[in-house]
């Protein structure tokens, strides 16, 4: 198949930093969308998957799922979408459509789901590509429509920081009236104190950072607790409905369990890995408690928050870098000092 040369950043090994390459992009297929990319958001899973932290990475990578751009062709077959479109492309490219879970627009479960960095491209039979480079080529199913009275940079998160907290808010029915904590302030927390406030809840932070209670509250949380006060902690217990864990290391849920009330449920989307220290029983069992997972969401989903946020004005909080910076922000990143998501203006690796 023919394929076009653009320019990318990415890395070769987990130890490298990110650098400048060309990667190849299919030519554009009857059902495709050729989009020249805008903006792309800076996740903690692109620093995790560069520097081989889940140890899966097929190198080269080139990181990147929270692509906003311009449509600049379709294929004969493509209806959604056609030329100047302001579109956006998530974490996946690909997936089955014929299985239960695509059925069910559950596709980020299908067994055959492609990721847009780190996947197989059965077109090009090399990894898939991902948004830190100048444009990409996506089935039309995969592509979203962007609301345009959004800024399109800080839509750009939406794609994954956005979808990941949805998704369990929706599925854990918040509304008016539930009582929601959200651990980490970060790309994943920011987003989901505003989605959790715009669907009425009552919304807690849990941070390690006295630093971030103004921010916290100006996103729209009732109330942040300290983690690291004892005190504060205790105050806390039988509280929440819903928690949302998005802290991406191995840390302690146990402290996060009792602040749970009866039927409650802490879902981890920020840490993959073994739990240390180990979870202790009792508390779920007295009290009917979960602990679940949530991998970001389905195709249907993800443009329902888009539509979502475009009604309700939603944005993420955002600092514009060129890509030439990107491995300064994955530093900050792991300092956790970023307010609240890098997004990489395209430009600067197109001039
Ligand atoms: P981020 O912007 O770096 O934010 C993470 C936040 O967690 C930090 O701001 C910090 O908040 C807290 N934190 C960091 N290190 C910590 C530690 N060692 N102990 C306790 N708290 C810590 O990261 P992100 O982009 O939101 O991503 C978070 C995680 O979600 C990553 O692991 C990422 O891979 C994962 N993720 C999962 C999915 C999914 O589908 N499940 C999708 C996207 C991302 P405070 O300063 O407030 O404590
Ligand atoms: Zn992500
Ligand atoms: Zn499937």
């Amino acid at each position: 198949m023919k394929a076009t040369s653009v320019k990318a950043y990415g890395t070769e090994s987990a130890e490298a930093d990110l650098k400048q390459f060309n990667i190849d992009r299919r030519e554009v297929t009857s059902k495709d969308v050729g989009i020249d990319i805008l903006f792309c958001g800076v996740c903690h899973s692109d620093l995790h998957f560069a520097h081989n932290d889940w140890d899966m990475t097929q190198y080269p990578v080139v990181p990147g799922h929270e692509i906003v751009g311009r449509v600049t062709h379709v294929g004969a077959g493509v209806s959604k979408y056609k030329e100047g479109d302001l579109v956006a492309v998530g974490c996946l490219v690909y997936s089955c459509r014929t299985c239960k879970n695509c059925k069910a627009d559950l596709e980020q479960y299908c067994p055959e789901w492609v990721p847009t960095y780190g996947g197989y491209d059965k077109h090009l039979k090399t990894n898939t590509h991902g948004g830190y480079s100048e444009s990409i080529v996506v089935d039309e199913e995969f592509v979203l429509g962007v609301p345009e009275n959004l800024d399109p940079a800080g839509v750009a998160p939406i794609l994954c920081a956005g979808i990941t907290t949805w998704s369990p808010l929706r599925y854990w029915n918040v509304g008016k009236g539930s009582k929601v904590a959200v651990v980490g302030l970060g790309g994943l927390g920011h987003m989901a104190i505003k989605l959790a406030t715009a669907l009425g809840a009552h919304v807690t932070l849990f941070s390690r950072s006295a630093n971030k209670i103004e921010d916290a509250k100006a996103l729209g949380a009732d109330e942040v607790i300290i983690s690291t006060d004892q005190t504060q902690m205790e105050k806390a217990l039988g509280r929440f409905d819903l928690i949302l864990d998005t802290v991406p290391y191995a840390h302690d849920l146990n402290p996060y369990v009792g602040t749970l009330t009866t039927n409650g449920t802490l879902v981890v989307v920020g840490y993959l890995g073994p739990l240390d220290p180990m979870l202790v029983t009792v508390p779920l069992i007295m009290g009917r408690k979960s602990i679940a997972g949530s991998l970001i969401g389905g195709i249907a989903e993800t443009q329902e928050l888009l539509d979502f946020c475009g009604k309700h004005n939603i944005t993420s909080d955002i600092e514009i870098i060129n890509i030439q910076d990107i491995n300064l922000a994955y530093k900050r990143m792991l300092k956790s000092d970023v307010k609240y998501r890098f997004v990489i203006d395209m430009k600067s690796l197109k001039s």
